[in-house]
């Protein structure tokens, strides 16, 4: 993980004095998520360029957190930027970043030529979305996308960039746009967000963030959808939009709230489960678990005797640990349950060898690039004996009155089918792997538009 920060004011070796870090020397950090270490590549009068390498070790992050198992031990935050970064420049560059330089004093508040390249860096969105971040606060945006694989050019493209974005900005400034925005970017935070994270944000978006076009988005992300902590903050970050802001988060929670008014999820949980009883199956995954709404369900059945739930967040997962209160259930209970951290889009031999597969409203959350991986990975290399896959159907989105039409249910869709669309592919997929499929509709059937939800139950002939 690596971040440089270059200049060519002249005399550029000024940078040493603003980040409070001498061109000549190498130091190195002890942090609890691993070392930091702070050097110049170059440093002359012309060019100065600033070296901030962060070593996250990720074992010791992940140290204290036995249920997560093996699978924690493979995540990609030692090689991406994230929001270790976000911490690492606050400790180290703390006397920058406040703007404070005894030395110089004149020069904190000079904008200078500033460039700043993170080497990789998960973006959510895209390029597009660099520009809509960093473009409205002066800076212009290069970015460069990496390949899944060098070697396998048709699994596509990945979500890591290299980003270097330019500006004439104060070092103070450059600092505390990277300190709030790069986890903006990310997916995934490794500590939860609470109440002084709000007060961060709320006093290092100071004078920039309350004018920024996108200033819901980064508040939404940063926070990562806490609804009640995005409300506030926006409320404080602006207090004459107050009662915009109330009624789009009123509109968000609306949306959320659509499924649930009827008890859609639990119609859902009731037909996944039911499903899973008649098929006999002892040892079930539940991929993509999310906060563990079915594993609780599952637990409570000792018809099933295995029970894993996977899921991509580590966020969801830790939820899901105390939702089910792994940590007080009796030890012979919790033997059933494993919680797994890893990805439906990579293969993974700990999904082998299983009875039944759930997947619960989760195919809409992947790219439709990716969703030839998540085949493979589950009905060529897991090969459940049972499959189970619930998506929404589009057509009945026309009847949410309080949903815009055209618009997804959830912000996070990456696409809603319509029944022929999910039957086509479920079809093709089946015929591929040797599976059958069969569909039931969940929930209020509409004579015009079917049902909220789309089951496809596949079996392997
Ligand atoms: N099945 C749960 C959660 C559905 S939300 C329920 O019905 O309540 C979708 C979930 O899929 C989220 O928890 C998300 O983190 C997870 N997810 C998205 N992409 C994933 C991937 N590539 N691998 C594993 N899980 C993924």
């Amino acid at each position: 993980m690596l971040l440089t920060i270059t200049t060519e004011h002249k005399p550029a070796t000024d940078l040493g004095f603003l980040l409070h870090k001498h061109p000549d020397r190498f130091q190195s950090f002890d942090f609890s998520y691993g070392k930091a270490h702070v050097f110049y590549p170059e440093a002359t009068e012309e060019r100065c360029t600033a070296c901030l390498l962060l070593d996250v070790d990720p074992v010791g992050m992940v140290r204290g957190k036995q249920s997560f198992q093996v699978a924690q031990y493979v995540n990609d935050r030692p090689y991406v930027a994230s929001s270790f970064m976000s911490v690492a420049i606050s400790q180290l560059f703390n006397t920058a970043m406040g703007g404070r330089c005894k030395d110089r004093p004149q020069l904190v508040t000079t904008p200078i030529p500033l460039v700043a390249r993170l080497e990789v860096l998960p973006v959510r969105g895209g390029e597009n979305f660099l520009q809509r971040i960093f473009e409205p606060i002066g800076y212009s945006v290069e970015a460069v996308r990496h390949p899944l694989d060098e070697h396998f050019p048709e699994w596509g493209e990945s979500d890591y960039y290299s980003v270097t974005i330019s500006g004439t900005k104060t070092l103070s400034e450059l600092l505390t746009h990277l300190y709030v925005l790069i986890p903006v970017f990310d997916n995934d935070k490794h500590y939860f967000v609470g109440e002084d994270e709000m007060q961060k944000l709320l006093s290092k978006g100071e004078g920039w963030l309350s004018s920024h076009p996108e200033k819901e988005q980064i508040t939404r992300r940063y926070l990562k959808n806490l609804s009640s902590l995005y409300s506030q903050t926006l409320v404080q970050l602006d207090e004459r939009q107050d009662i915009e802001t109330a009624e789009n988060q009123l509109t968000k929670v609306q949306e959320e709230l659509l499924e649930t008014s009827f008890s859609l999820n639990d119609q859902r949980l009731g037909a996944v489960m039911a499903t899973l009883r008649a098929s006999g199956a002892r040892t079930i995954l539940d991929l993509g678990c999310g906060e563990g709404k079915l594993l609780r369900d599952l637990l409570q059945d000792q018809q099933f005797e295995q029970i894993v739930g996977m899921d991509v967040s580590i966020r969801s997962l830790e939820m899901a640990q105390k939702r089910l209160k792994l940590d007080q259930i009796p030890e012979r209970l919790g033997k059933r349950l494993n919680l797994l951290h890893g990805s439906l889009i990579y293969r993974d031999k700990r999904l082998e060898g299983f009875d039944a597969a759930a997947v619960v409203e989760v195919i809409e959350h992947l790219d439709p690039p990716r969703l030839s991986a998540f085949e493979r990975v589950i009905f060529e290399f897991a090969k459940p004996r049972t499959v189970l896959i619930t998506t929404p159907n589009r057509e009945y989105n026309v009847m949410w009155k309080t949903l815009p039409a055209g618009q997804f249910r959830h912000s996070d869709h990456r696409f809603e089918w319509n029944r022929q669309e999910f039957q086509d592919w479920a079809n093709g997929v089946a015929e591929q792997h040797g599976y059958s499929v069969r569909f039931l509709p969940v929930g209020p059937e509409d004579e015009k538009v079917g049902a909220p939800t789309q089951m496809g139950v596949f079996e392997r002939v």
